[in-house]
């Protein structure tokens, strides 16, 4: 759950992560507020528009249609790469979805087959409409690939958020098939999203461990699993007993506690190891037996090799 970004952290959030961004109009103010609610959000949809030209999507995703009023979403990604804020506040891109997936992408968990569209998604959702016919025959360019990463990258790092917190519209609403087509791997982009902020895709949340033994090299392997097995279990079974130690030394937040050695544990270890007076590379998030045993000593696990 999150709080969204205020216009402006938005957008300093996308240039930072070197997004091409282009404003478009009043972008800031253009939304769905009056209608409904918008936040805590708690994740990203991406989607594609069956439409062509960068012009004609722009304006449609800013204007919408008389069924269904604009803003259709916050940024258009164009096949260009370049992404253009519509709106910002409540969108109508992602409709009444399924609350399974809801609550897996909040405990950033695999998200089951949507087979109900019960639940508010333009509420708890940034979204992301991509210029592509949805034929499954138009070609995605790599630059707008490489934007819809960034983008996910860029709002996934401000929330301390993992990539687990990205879905596509096909997986929120039964009956949507987008994004699809030659180009649009989806696997690729979770782990070029996972790669960029720092962390492998993660995998399902082991059951807590009841002996409090932490092997320093598997743990270390789990914080650097290679970000292109995704879909994988990344998960050993002391990230749990580590995070556990994390939050109760006040460097990890409780919601966090996943069992997974994912992007925000990373960074409680990081500021773990600065604490133990390491720094640069030796503060990287990944364990090493020197400073997993004083944690460990604190917090009451041994540490085996
Ligand atoms: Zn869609």
């Amino acid at each position: 759950m999150a709080t969204p970004l205020s216009a402006r952290s938005f957008l300093d959030a996308l240039r930072d992560e070197g997004v091409t961004v282009v404003e478009v109009g009043d972008w800031e103010h253009h939304n769905r507020n009056h209608k409904g609610p918008w936040g805590p959000v708690h994740g990203i949809v991406v989607h594609h528009t069956v439409t062509t030209g960068s012009t004609a999507t722009v304006a449609i995703c800013r204007t919408g249609h008389a069924a269904l009023p604009g803003p259709l979403c916050h940024g258009v990604i164009t096949k260009d790469g370049r992404v253009h804020l519509v709106g910002y506040g409540r969108a109508n891109h992602a409709g009444l979805g399924d609350d399974d997936v809801l609550r897996a992408v909040i405990a950033e968990t695999s998200p089951p087959a949507d087979n109900e569209a019960n639940t508010d998604g333009n509420r708890v959702f940034y979204g992301f409409e991509c210029e592509n016919l949805g034929d499954g025959a138009d070609r995605w360019p790599a630059a707008q690939v490489e934007a819809i990463v960034r983008v996910c990258a860029a709002l996934c790092r401000a929330h301390g958020w993992s990539v687990r917190s990205v879905i596509r519209h096909l997986d929120w609403q039964p009956g949507k098939v987008d994004p699809r087509g030659p180009g649009m791997d989806w696997a690729d982009v979770q782990a070029k999203v996972a790669k960029r902020l720092g962390a492998k895709p993660p995998g399902t949340p082991l059951p807590l461990p009841q002996a409090p033994k932490v092997s320093v090299s598997q743990l270390a392997a789990a914080a650097r699993k290679d970000p292109k097995a995704a879909g994988t279990p990344v998960s050993y079974a002391g990230t749990r007993t580590v995070e556990a130690a994390l939050v109760d030394a006040g460097l990890l937040s409780k919601p966090l506690l996943d069992g997974h050695f994912g992007t925000a544990t990373v960074k409680a270890y990081a500021a773990w190891q600065r604490r133990c007076g390491y720094s640069g590379a030796a503060a990287d998030g990944i364990p090493g037996k020197s400073s997993l045993s004083k944690l460990g000593a604190a917090h009451g696990f041994t540490v085996t090799s």
